[in-house]
């Protein structure tokens, strides 16, 4: 609400915001390996930018939309071939580039984005069970989440989390005394909450990372912003020196730890630094753009604090809290000024007895579980505008006037 009153305020003071610009990605190629049963198709792209996908029948067609997306100079579609009975390609009124594949059968249809330094971004679109497809995506990191979509594309949007395990690669985060590493317990933990975001109806998922990399924490962010994401959660298991300290605690962003975030904003708001909901920094004068920030970030705190203590409260349900309140640090990974973030120290992992329960899946599923419901509650009260969580709301809010007329 305060964000939305915030928004509105800055459109008026500001004549109108502009969405699309100089910031859009360019489709530079499309690949096609097919037989008759199945097809890979790869989307060369200059960044993540996030995608939409459904299909169709009648005939079987798979529609991919990649939102603020350009098409490269000279990009020529693959020849049909094998399973692929046709491609074509056309920019819809929202700015987002429409990729329609036509089939000669019904198949499954799965994306994943992958990245590599060689070959930068590319989204791998696999259809039916293409051999060698598994590969490719787990190559890298950004994955989005794999679901096939049947509703039209102007209904309700998906709220998107960021779901973001902590750690990986080159650094293993803790390590409890049995060896087992806090890297790994976050990517266990962390897939099976975007596992139950993306089975939950008009939600949907994106893992910073889906494998064992290192991530800058920067970066982290950076992913949940290109994916727009509604909320992004970073999940930890970290070490104590005292060993009685046992339990989950939730963090969110201290107004002191965004101050010096802000200054870095500033400087590279020239690049892409633009908030959420349209609001350029780049073409305002430094003192409106600092104080636009400074609006947007304590509005983003406060949902924060709103969002964190819904995940408390569900964690103080079904496992052990260390501290009943919502505690506040200067994690870098929660500086984003325009997304509610929050940091979950699930337990700490120096704990011999919470070591051994930290590498239980079952207790690993009873901690993603209980951050899935916070979430969940977080978003029924305060549903981001556009989405289909916020028409529920509208639907049930109706219902309750009807009654009381
Ligand atoms: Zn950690």
């Amino acid at each position: 609400m305060i964000r939305k009153i915030f928004q509105i305020l800055v459109l008026v003071a500001l004549g109108a915001g502009s969405a699309a610009g100089a910031a859009d990605a360019r489709l530079g190629a499309v690949h096609l390996v097919a037989s008759e049963a199945a097809a890979r198709v790869t989307l060369d792209i200059s960044r993540f930018m996030g995608e939409r996908f459904f299909t169709l029948d009648r005939p079987f067609r798979a529609v991919i939309d990649l939102p603020q997306t350009r098409a490269g100079r000279g990009l020529r579609l693959p020849r049909a071939r094998g399973l692929v009975a046709g491609m074509r390609m056309g920019l819809r009124p929202n700015g987002a580039l429409r990729l329609v594949l036509v089939l000669h059968s019904a198949v499954r249809l799965h994306a994943a984005w992958a990245y590599s330094p060689a070959r930068g971004h590319e989204l791998v679109l696999t259809l039916g069970d293409a051999p060698g497809a598994g590969a490719t995506a787990a190559r890298y990191t950004i994955p989005t989440p794999i679901r096939a979509r049947h509703e039209p594309l102007n209904t309700g949007r998906d709220i998107v989390v960021a779901v973001d395990p902590g750690h990986g690669g080159v650094d293993p985060g803790a390590i409890g005394p049995d060896g087992l590493e806090e890297k790994t317990v976050t990517l266990a933990i962390g897939r099976l909450l975007a596992h139950r975001i993306d089975e939950q109806r008009g939600m949907r998922a994106v893992l910073t990372r889906d494998s064992d990399i290192f991530i800058p924490l920067r970066e982290r962010r950076e992913i949940a912003r290109r994916a727009k994401a509604d909320l992004f959660v970073s999940i930890h298991a970290d070490d104590v020196s005292q060993r009685d300290i046992a339990g989950a605690s939730v963090y969110i962003l201290s107004l002191r730890g965004a101050s010096s975030e802000a200054a870095r904003w500033l400087a590279e708001r020239e690049n892409s630094a633009d908030l959420k909901g349209g609001i350029k920094l780049s073409d305002k004068s430094s003192t409106l753009a600092s104080v636009l920030l400074n609006l947007s970030q304590s509005a983003t705190i406060s949902e924060s604090m709103t969002a964190a203590r819904q995940v408390l409260a569900s964690l103080d349900r079904s496992v052990p809290v260390r501290k009943p309140q919502v505690q506040q640090a200067a994690f870098v990974v929660l500086k984003s000024p325009d997304i509610p973030s929050m940091l979950i120290e699930t337990d700490y992992i120096s704990d011999p007895l919470e070591d051994r329960k930290l590498a239980n899946p079952a207790y690993q599923r009873r901690i993603a579980d209980a951050i899935f419901r916070g979430v969940c509650a977080y978003f029924r009260e305060h549903p981001p505008a556009g989405t289909l969580f916020a028409e529920e709301r509208q639907r049930e809010l109706d219902r309750l006037v009807a009654r009381n007329r």
